[in-house]
């Protein structure tokens, strides 16, 4: 298909290449898991959505305990960080958990299906945008969602890189030079961010946005994974995961012209440290055999440590302007 419109029409920007890769390939598998192709941080332990669940009570509480509260997710995969949110919220703040209308934003059906077999009835609606959320005080999650999203590249000589066909081959080409600097850009990652700015100004609120990135200037991040190991990004169109760094200053940046306060972006090992994981790991190997127990451990410093994922992935918050710091980014 992709290859059909190429050798129609010619050469295909790198950003339409991505976003028709990514909907084929989300749309047509759980890539999650030893199984998969990779493996993302609720996946490897409880923990962290746990976290993240305490975080959103404790925004709540700063907020004035607003109920009715949505509290919406952003490419929610199998569901887990929020099971992990909402089994938290039940047990240490029920107010929270009953004032919570759970809003998932997810467009492949596949793993909407996982989504309702692992969170049933407690999802209000499922929705293709963030458009679509109803209005009121908003708290929303996004790991790892940002960074699925389509990047524009501009080359040093100015041109745009494109995918273009010889025979059956995908190969990489350019586009007349658009007339911006080079770099990469993400410019679909910052239209999503600015209308979850907007709202969260309007409306009130905040988001804790987690991923892999940097803080610009990055000129070529974009990366294929396939079954845990690198691949070539052209080699098998949508059955390969593609993904790019997301530039946290261009996100800063449109997030505080779209009227919300910006925290961080903060190193995600610093973040989760500030909000207990070591000590939520120790809690829950207290009462896990050695084996899980050795697993939750390796978890923590995979996500945590400096040379895993502790740097490389950061946090970043918008909140409501008046709001106090969330935890994690308190100065
Ligand atoms: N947050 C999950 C999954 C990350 S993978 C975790 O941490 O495990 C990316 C998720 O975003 C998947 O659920 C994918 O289907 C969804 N997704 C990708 N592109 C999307 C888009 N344009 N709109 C909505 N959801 C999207």
């Amino acid at each position: 298909m992709i290859r059909a419109e190429i050798a129609e029409r010619g050469p295909m920007r790198l950003d339409r290449y991505i976003a028709l890769c990514n909907a084929h390939y989300y749309a047509t598998r759980d890539p999650f898991g030893r199984a998969g192709d990779f493996v993302t941080a609720p996946e490897i332990t409880q923990a962290f959505g746990e976290l993240l669940g305490a975080w959103c009570v404790s925004v709540w509480e700063g907020m004035g305990r607003p109920d009715p509260v949505l509290l919406a997710e952003a490419g929610p995969g199998r569901g887990t960080l929020m099971a992990d949110a909402l089994r938290l919220a039940d047990r240490v703040a029920p107010g929270f958990a009953a004032a919570a209308r759970v809003h998932l934003i997810e467009t492949s059906p596949v793993l909407r299906a996982a989504q309702q077999a692992r969170l049933g009835g407690r999802v209000a609606a499922w929705h293709d945008d963030i458009a679509t959320l109803p209005e009121g005080p908003l708290l929303l999650v996004a790991n790892e969602f940002l960074d699925a999203l389509p990047v524009r590249q501009i080359l040093h000589d100015g041109r745009e890189r494109a995918v273009g066909c010889e025979g059956e081959r995908l190969v990489w080409t350019t586009l007349p030079a658009p007339g911006e600097p080079p770099g990469e850009r993400g410019e679909a990652a910052c239209a999503w961010v600015a209308a979850l700015a907007a709202r969260i100004a309007r409306g009130g609120g905040a988001a804790l946005i987690i991923d892999y990135g940097h803080e610009g200037g990055a000129t070529d991040t974009l990366q294929a994974v396939r079954g845990h190991a690198p691949a070539d990004p052209l080699a098998a169109p949508g059955e390969t995961d593609l993904t790019a760094h997301v530039d946290f200053a261009a996100v800063a940046a449109v997030s505080r012209a779209a009227g919300a306060a910006v925290h961080g972006p903060v190193p995600q090992g610093a973040f989760l440290r500030a909000l207990g994981l070591p000590e939520r790991t120790a809690v829950l190997c207290r009462a896990a055999r050695p084996d899980t127990a050795r697993q939750l451990q390796a978890a923590a410093r995979r996500l945590m440590d400096a040379d895993a994922m502790g740097l490389v992935f950061k946090a970043l918050a918008l909140a409501a302007p008046g709001l106090p710091a969330p935890p994690g980014f308190v100065p």
